[in-house]
């Protein structure tokens, strides 16, 4: 399993973005599907990034492996880009992977609306583990951060070790504005998740994500909004 120590490392084999269109994602991808091949999976959850990730990738590897971790709580408007990315990419391998207990069982071990009263637990249970399975399997995971999207992001690096889920994880888009995700999105006609167009930058589960405050100049700021908590534990 390929390591890199250092930033300078990672630089001598992906120095700052040389495609303008990109900004290196290309490269990047080319480089981590030739090095890892089917061993590499993408967790996507199918928000605009994902949107320009997944088109990405299927120009580089069109049979590969995309998850999306269904935690059976998500937005009807969620699903309905996944159908339309599965009918887009017809060779991707698109796969929705549940948790092991379904919500009703989850309100009967842990109680009605878990994600109210312990979110960390709900995440554990419907996000983290799932994905633990999910690289049970793999090498390294793909995911679509970018460095602009809050502060715990800022460090974000093209190939990053992961010791929460002892695997690497490659983020092809950590020069990526906001901005430069839509013009390629537009650009490209891509289907997305149509909760952007209604105020939502960061969607997750419907409990869970309201509006983003713009105000507050923080894209995540609608999720878990009130209860402490920025990131569902995938990203630490
Ligand atoms: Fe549960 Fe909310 Fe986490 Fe979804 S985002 S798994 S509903 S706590």
């Amino acid at each position: 399993m390929l390591m890199y120590d250092t930033w300078e490392e990672q630089e001598h084999d992906f120095p700052f973005p040389s495609d303008s269109e990109t900004k290196g994602a290309m490269e990047v991808l080319q480089w981590a599907y030739d090095y890892y091949g089917d061993e590499l999976v993408y967790a996507c959850s199918f928000g605009i990034e994902g949107s320009v990730l997944v088109d990405l990738i299927s120009k580089v590897k069109p049979d590969a492996r995309v998850v999306f971790l269904d935690t059976g709580l998500h937005f009807k408007e969620t699903y309905e880009v996944i159908e339309k990315a599965k009918v887009k990419y017809p060779s991707l391998n698109i796969e929705m992977k549940q948790p092991a207990l379904s919500v009703a069982e989850q309100a009967g071990e842990h109680g009605d609306e878990l994600w109210k009263r312990n979110p960390n637990l709900c995440c554990q249970i419907r996000k983290v583990i799932p994905l633990e399975e999910t690289l049970s399997g793999a090498s390294a995971w793909l995911s679509g951060l970018r460095r602009e999207q809050s502060e715990t992001r800022r460090n974000t690096q093209y190939v990053n070790k992961d010791n929460r889920f002892k695997s690497i994880k490659i983020c092809p888009l950590i020069h990526w504005t906001y901005k430069d995700i839509w013009r390629y999105a537009h650009k490209h006609s891509l289907p997305y998740n149509t909760l952007h167009d209604q105020g939502y930058p960061s969607i997750g589960c419907q409990p869970c994500t309201l509006p983003a405050d713009w105000a507050s100049g923080d894209a995540r700021s609608g999720r878990w909004s009130g209860q402490g908590k920025t990131e569902c534990g995938l990203h630490q």
